[in-house]
């Protein structure tokens, strides 16, 4: 099981987050809830700054892509922590500058930026936008244009190096929707357009070469890859490219398949990336950029849990028996939408033997809403409490009300204190944009 000093069963066999009891926790908010470890987020966001200063002289940043989890509180911690910040719409844009939180710190992403969000960008002085498509430069050179600014822009290239993970989530394969391929010269293309734009200046080249990555050399091969592309460019226009933005995707530990990582291991991601960005600089002799990197997964994924209660156990005998949960798809679509896999306890006896195999399912109508098939656990009863290990990623940010279900609230937790980071949905929220049109009354 994924327990550390903050997230760990006490003496009773309980499980214990940030200092508060998961029992606690249950009664005081009901369930589902999502709850997150703010010690783990910021431990991890301290060491990878720490890491990139270290191994790459300060000359780096490490930007939390947000996509992983989006809400206020979790942008004012990235503000007390003075970390950039990855966006990829008007909405997280909007949620991070309402939090206080400094966008000119922020890198804008996304294959399809509508116009209205770029538009609402350079209008709150966004810090990157990472274009992604050959259009988008006029469009955004116009934009900038109208609005009398001369905008900070990098460019998302496919290096063409696939990680090893789920092909779902991989996105610099040739025939990805994201970024311009080195290969076949479109990147270099677009490098020359942007650099005649008047109101467009280059600051930077990204990739990202999938997710859930633990292959270091995937990682090794990029910045290869990469650092051809500066010396090219440099060769071709005489410019020194000023930043490297080698993206996120550094695996985390789901279950017992993952390896388990220490915090220095994780840093070691960033580690590797310096330390091969700074063999090309030499041995290729090109200027050196700024290094940045985008984690996302890392800093949140393992710092969030979710407390589920049992109700109906549905024992077809000698086949299968299922666990049913308060929650499901509609809280966590990732086992439904590419088969992710978790981990779980009965948050009350951590430590009590497994008794049988079962499979933990939600409550959506949907055969597929199942969020662990095969799972070794103490004999469950209803009311019980099950814990989900490493649900802070991709977890609430990607739910839904699918079946009108209410999205659980995320409760954030720190040495002993508990408070919501988003409050809970009422019925009156559900129905809130609903409209029965004249014409049917
Ligand atoms: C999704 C994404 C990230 C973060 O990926 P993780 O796997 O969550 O670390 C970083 N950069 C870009 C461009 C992304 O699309």
């Amino acid at each position: 099981m994924n327990y550390r000093e903050s997230m760990k069963p006490n003496n009773d066999g309980e499980l214990v987050i940030g200092g508060v009891k998961a029992s606690d926790l249950s009664k005081k908010y009901g369930t589902p809830l999502y709850v997150m470890d703010v010690a783990f987020i910021k431990s991890v966001c301290k060491a990878f700054k720490y890491t990139i200063n270290k191994c790459y002289e300060g000359f780096g940043a490490v930007a939390f892509a947000s996509k992983a989890f989006s809400c206020k509180a979790i942008y004012a911690i990235m503000k007390k922590l003075d970390m950039n910040i990855d966006v990829v719409s008007s909405g997280e844009i909007y949620t991070a500058i309402s939090s206080g939180f400094d966008i000119s710190k922020a890198y804008f992403h996304g294959n399809n930026k509508l116009i209205s969000e770029l538009e609402f960008a350079v209008a709150n002085k966004i810090g990157v936008v990472v274009i992604d498509n050959i259009e988008e430069i006029d469009l955004l050179d116009n934009i900038c244009k109208k609005n009398g600014v001369v905008q900070k822009v990098n460019i998302r290239t496919n290096p063409g190096v696939e990680a090893h993970t789920h092909s779902y989530i991989q996105t610099a394969k040739i025939d990805s929707k994201f970024g311009f391929s080195i290969e076949n010269g479109d990147a270099m293309q677009a490098i020359l357009k942007i650099l005649q734009c008047k109101n467009l200046s280059l600051n930077g080249v990204n990739c990202h070469i999938g997710s859930q990555i633990f292959d270091c050399n995937a990682f090794r091969l990029a910045v290869d890859v990469m650092t051809d592309f500066i010396l090219e460019i440099s060769k071709q226009t005489g410019y020194n490219v000023p930043e490297l933005n080698m993206g996120g995707g550094f695996g985390v530990h789901y279950t017992k398949n993952d390896p388990k990582y220490t915090l220095e291991d994780y840093c070691n991601y960033i580690n590797i990336i310096a330390l091969a960005l700074k063999d090309a600089i030499a041995s290729k002799g090109i200027h050196k950029p700024r290094l940045v990197v985008e984690p996302g997964r890392s800093i949140v994924g393992e710092s969030g849990i979710t407390l589920y209660s049992v109700g109906n156990i549905r024992d077809i005998k000698g086949i299968k028996k299922y666990i049913c949960i308060d929650g499901g798809m509609f809280d966590n679509i990732r086992p439904a939408l590419y088969q992710a896999e978790y981990e779980a306890v009965i948050a009350t006896k951590c430590n009590a033997p497994a008794e049988e195999t079962v499979s933990i399912a939600g409550k959506c109508c949907e055969s597929g809403d199942i969020i662990i098939d095969k799972i070794n656990m103490p004999k469950a009863k209803r009311g019980d409490l099950i814990a989900v290990f490493t649900t802070g990623a991709y977890g609430y940010s990607m739910a839904s009300n699918y079946n009108r279900n209410a999205i659980p609230p995320v409760v954030m937790v720190e040495n002993g204190k508990s408070d919501y980071a988003v409050k809970p949905q009422t019925f009156e929220d559900i129905v809130r944009n609903d409209n029965i049109p004249d014409f049917l009354k």
